[in-house]
């Protein structure tokens, strides 16, 4: 099922097999950098790159490319490994770039031997100046043309940390006139005096990504790298870093489109000031674009990767729309999911010629489309829970609901008809006192009558009570913002004093259900304790998604 729809990446693929540009090996490489959690479009990326390893009987790595120790944890490098598992992928191999820095930086030395990099003391400012821009020339640094044991002896000593950050750089010489910017005299090397998460102090000269990707392919034997479409305009510079390194049968960079969604925001940097800000619980807040946040949403792996697939691959920039996403759920729980009922805004509703002290356990089918997953009983007593807007004491034409003196089914029990509103001094409604008709019995057949509405309902003394979490979207179309989407205050709202079947008492962490005509809900894996059941609604039942 992991197996992905053909697409232009493997049209390229194909070609190579046939002409054996790298025998008949597909190595394909997940190559994040461990600076945060891994969101829905990582979420593209790895099913791509996984999918394509399954797809041609290749290998595909998981490959943390932590060449920037600033900004890199363990805590990250941890939550991608188990992102990547969850989304139900296995790596050939663990890799770390920075395993690979000694090999890198004896390139480099090599590339100053050949005349192709130099040591720049130029300020990061004076780079940005000398660098020129689209429509000027950049200009030679006056460090260029210095001579190659004058680089080799500093690059030496960059590396001994006798300088301090932004001091110097190690250029690579290429052409401060090309019309790819890329191309002019790009950094490869520069000064941080930073820990790293896993070489320690060992360096204090970092590689530049776009010096050290491609090493990083090339090292591994990768031979597609797939990348998005960014990258594209780096590409002569990923090539020229493989042939001045004389590698044979270098990798190849191929360019996708990445994922973009509304109402979703990708972008690590910005969910993790979200993060900072606690303007979420965490990265694996509910709402979250983040692959944990999801998870704990509710969606399934399986849902993720028929989302993939569905979206597709392309050169074409576009934005999918997050029905999309939310209908891929619905579908995979449709047919799993129990469907029991579950009354969040509860009002009371007494039976005053049912008997007191009475329970009568009622049948129903835990999914009425899919019978397999059998039945279940539910209590039915005297006094029960509806839901708050099931009532109208004055309702308009059209309310099919409870009103004084209508009649409606209670989903697989009786029909009740209301007789009497009580309110407390206030004016508000705190009860609804009905009558039920023993005749009417779910399931006997009864067909004396008929009833316009059918409501769910709990019973008020044989329940399990829990708190419930609805969401909306964590950012909402905005015109006059810039960006379109602005931050939504309003996208949490909890209640907790919801009333559940009886039935889920036996609800485990991270089980997912059904409540009648409310949508889909997991059990929340952090906050739910032995004695209290917390819900967040992973989506509506109503399905807006049309194609
Ligand atoms: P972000 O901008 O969100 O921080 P990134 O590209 O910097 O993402 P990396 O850790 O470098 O994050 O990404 C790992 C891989 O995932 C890369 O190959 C990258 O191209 C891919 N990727 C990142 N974002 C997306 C996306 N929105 N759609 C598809 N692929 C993506
Ligand atoms: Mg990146
Ligand atoms: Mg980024």
């Amino acid at each position: 099922s992991a197996i992905i729809q053909s697409n232009f990446i493997h049209n390229i693929i194909d070609e190579d097999l046939k002409k054996g540009t790298y025998g008949q090996k597909v190595y394909t490489r997940f190559p994040p950098e461990p600076n945060g959690y891994l969101h829905i479009g990582h979420a593209k990326s790895i099913c791509l790159n996984f999918g394509t390893a399954i797809k041609y009987n290749g290998k595909c790595n998981l490959r943390f490319d932590d060449t920037n120790p600033v900004k890199e944890e363990v805590e990250y490098v941890e939550s991608i490994k188990e992102d990547v598992k969850w989304l139900g992928f296995e790596w050939d191999e663990l890799l770390f770039a920075s395993d690979y820095f000694e090999e890198m930086y004896q390139l480099a030395v090599k590339l100053i031997k050949k005349d192709k990099a130099y040591v720049c003391e130029l300020t990061p400012e004076q780079m940005r100046e000398y660098r020129g821009n689209f429509d000027t020339p950049g200009k030679d640094s006056p460090y260029r043309n210095r001579p190659i044991e004058e680089s080799l002896s500093l690059f030496e000593k960059m590396r001994a940390g006798e300088f301090a950050e932004g001091q110097m750089t190690l250029r690579a010489k290429i052409d401060m006139a090309s019309p790819n910017m890329n191309m002019r005299d790009p950094a490869l090397y520069r000064i941080v005096h930073a820990s790293h998460h896993r070489t320690g102090d060992a360096w204090c000269i970092y590689p530049m990504y776009d010096y050290a990707h491609p090493l990083e392919d090339a090292i591994e034997g990768i031979t597609h790298s797939i990348c998005t479409l960014e990258f594209e305009a780096h590409r002569p510079f990923y090539d020229w870093v493989l042939i001045e390194t004389e590698w044979n049968n270098p990798p190849k960079q191929i360019e996708f489109a990445r994922l973009e969604m509304t109402n979703m925001v990708m972008s690590k940097r910005y969910l993790k000031k979200l993060v900072d800000e606690k303007l979420v619980q965490g990265w694996d807040d509910p709402r979250m674009s983040t692959i944990s946040g999801l998870r704990r949403r509710g969606y399934t792996p399986s849902s993720i990767r028929t989302f993939a697939e569905k979206i597709g691959v392309s050169k074409a920039n576009s934005e999918v729309d997050i029905s999309l996403l939310e209908h891929c759920i619905r579908e995979d729980l449709k047919l799993t999911a129990h469907r029991k009922m579950a009354v969040l805004d509860p009002l009371k509703l007494v039976i005053t010629n049912y008997p007191e002290g009475e329970v009568e356990y009622l049948d129903a089918e835990n999914n009425s489309e899919n019978p397999e997953l059998g039945n279940r009983k539910i209590p039915f007593t005297k006094e029960l829970y509806i839901e708050r807007d099931d009532f109208m004491e004055n309702p308009p034409s059209k309310y099919y609901r409870l009103f004084p003196g209508n009649e409606v089914r209670l989903r697989n029990a009786y029909f009740v008809k209301c007789e009497e509103v009580i309110k407390d001094d206030a004016g508000n409604i705190v009860e609804v006192r009905c009558t039920y008709d023993p005749e009417t019995k779910s399931g006997t057949g009864f067909t004396g009558r008929k009833v316009k509405g059918t409501i769910h309902w709990v019973s008020a003394t044989h329940n399990v009570k829990a708190s419930v979490r609805l969401y909306d979207y964590l950012f909402v179309k905005s015109e006059n913002d810039e960006e379109g989407y602005v931050y939504n205050a309003n996208s949490l709202k909890v209640l907790d004093e919801c009333y559940l079947e009886k039935s889920f008492e036996d609800a485990k962490k991270d089980d997912k259900y059904q409540f009648n005509r409310h949508g889909y809900f997991v059990v929340d894996t952090k906050d739910t304790t032995q004695n209290h059941l917390v819900f967040n609604r992973i989506v509506s039942l109503k399905d807006s998604f049309n194609k």
